[in-house]
């Protein structure tokens, strides 16, 4: 197999992906805030990394992850203090929502999903090493980080820091980049502030200072794959690698992964916009978890989403149109034998798809190789040519390629029962009823009753269940 190849924003060129250590890929990604409902942006990037986490697992690499939660930051304690709660109860219910908003999507859970609060210790160690190598101050309890002591600042971001004013401190944690200044690695406590009481003082850590010392505790001093929003590049990861590389004086991180924004009418979609979707709204509107994960896994991460409720349209209908070929696969009844054709044109797509992803995860060529099969099959099935031989390895294709996709699986109504959704009136029917009806509407037609199995057919569709009688006089049925 030829390498991978992953665009890397520290170098500006895509580069053979080669682990550090043999087998096994050691990655850090920047996970949500949790003070609200994540939006669908933020899940891009979600969904960006678990494609990336499966790529790497299909091409038998052993996948160590780590993802954060940021359960202290301003806004949090500013609202936890306006419900009269602690932080921890706060951020637990947003956490508690961020789990199964990603079990909805079928993200798979990285192997360390860690909270901030419950690193302090290993943050306050950082920051004293840091210390020790006179790159922070204290300024009215507050320490800061002096980016004027490390020459390499701005490498990631590629900013220039020559008109950059020494000695000049921002307090928050997010700013723009003509604003690089000296960061906050440790908070002084504001007056009835939550606060720990540590060696270095009483106060908070910063956000940044969160993810040097998450990501090394677990991964080591350098990683193999940092990934994050495009939005993080600055100041957050440029910060990271300023205190992670001055403190051990090696590189932290080999490829730095970042996907695009997720537009909606032309803008990027955010909070401080207003004009986001949660998962749950869209959930609420009628819109499946497979088809969002489709869409938002759809576009290449390096490229812009522009997401629309047009596009979510076509994505279920691109959902609709692999479960069907599976479905026909494995439950039409195909002439006997092989065709060498077929089995050829499998392999083919099966490279092709390979190929896509190699290529800094073109998640659309990959799929336009799977489509092209599934064109290609059918026809092939229309006109009798496709064999019962051909089946088994035209199905391990799908199930490989939905490895990464995990849209085949019809467990939409499922998930939606798990949030507490009440789904489509077919929801409320179990699986075994339909089967026990549409059985009886076999039954029916075999003995020519239609007007009985006619009846049943809308009994099912009041329910529904939608009901699709296949060429080999079986039935299959879907849920609406
Ligand atoms: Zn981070």
């Amino acid at each position: 197999m030829a390498d991978i190849l992953f665009e890397n924003t520290l170098t500006g060129r895509k580069e053979p992906f080669v682990p550090l250590h043999k087998g096994e890929v050691r990655m850090y990604t920047c996970g949500p805030t949790v003070y609200d409902f994540a939006h669908i942006g933020n899940f891009r990037t979600f969904t960006f990394q678990d494609v990336l986490r499966r790529f790497l697992r299909l091409r038998g690499y052993k996948v160590l992850q780590v993802m954060n939660l940021t359960d202290v930051d301003d806004r949090i304690i500013q609202n936890a203090a306006q419900r009269g709660i602690g932080i921890r109860e706060y951020t637990d219910q947003y956490i508690q929502i961020f789990l199964e908003d990603c079990r909805s999507l079928s993200l798979e859970p990285p192997e360390h999903l860690i909270r901030a609060t419950d690193h302090i210790d290993d943050m306050v160690r950082l920051i004293q090493r840091l210390s020790e190598k006179s790159l922070t101050y204290v300024s009215d309890g507050s320490i800061y980080y002096r980016i004027s002591k490390f020459p390499a600042y701005g490498k990631l971001a590629k900013i220039d820091l020559s008109g950059i004013q020494p000695g000049a401190r921002v307090d928050v944690d997010r700013y723009e980049k003509a604003d690089a200044r000296d960061f906050a690695l440790w908070k002084a406590p504001k007056p009835g502030e939550h606060f720990w009481e540590t060696p270095i003082g009483p106060g908070r850590p910063g956000w940044h200072i969160e993810c040097s010392a998450m990501a090394m505790k677990y991964l080591g001093e350098t990683l193999d794959i940092h990934t994050g929003g495009v939005d993080l590049t600055f100041p957050h990861h440029e910060n990271e690698i300023a205190q992670s590389e001055a403190a051990t004086g090696k590189p932290f991180v080999r490829y730095w992964l970042h996907a695009e924004h997720l537009n909606i009418e032309g803008e990027k979609m955010s909070k401080s916009l207003g004009n986001f979707f949660t998962l749950r709204e869209l959930y609420e509107q009628g819109h499946k978890p497979s088809s969002i994960r489709f869409l938002l896994a759809s576009v290449p991460y390096r490229r812009q989403l522009t997401f629309s409720l047009d596009g979510l349209q076509q994505a279920a209908s691109s959902v609709e149109r692999l479960r069907n070929f599976v479905y026909r696969l494995k439950s039409e009844k195909f002439p006997a034998g092989e065709s060498s054709a077929m089995a050829a044109r499998v392999a083919q797509a099966e490279a092709d798809f390979q190929k896509g992803l190699e290529d800094d995860l073109n998640t659309a060529q990959a799929l336009a190789a799977v489509f092209d099969l599934v064109r290609d099959a059918n026809t092939a099935m229309d006109r009798g040519e496709f064999r019962s031989g051909d089946a088994p390895c035209a199905l391990a294709a799908m199930e490989e390629f939905d490895q990464i996709f995990a849209v085949l699986p019809d467990d939409d109504a499922e998930k939606l029962r798990a949030l507490g959704f009440q789904t489509a009136a077919g929801a409320e029917i179990s699986d075994a009823e339909v089967d026990a009806f549409v059985a009886e509407r076999q039954a029916a037609r075999k003995r020519r009753d239609f007007t009985a199995a006619d009846q049943i057919r809308q009994q099912l569709a009041d329910r529904g269940i939608i009901l699709e009688d296949t060429r080999d006089g079986g039935v299959r049925w879907k849920r609406k």
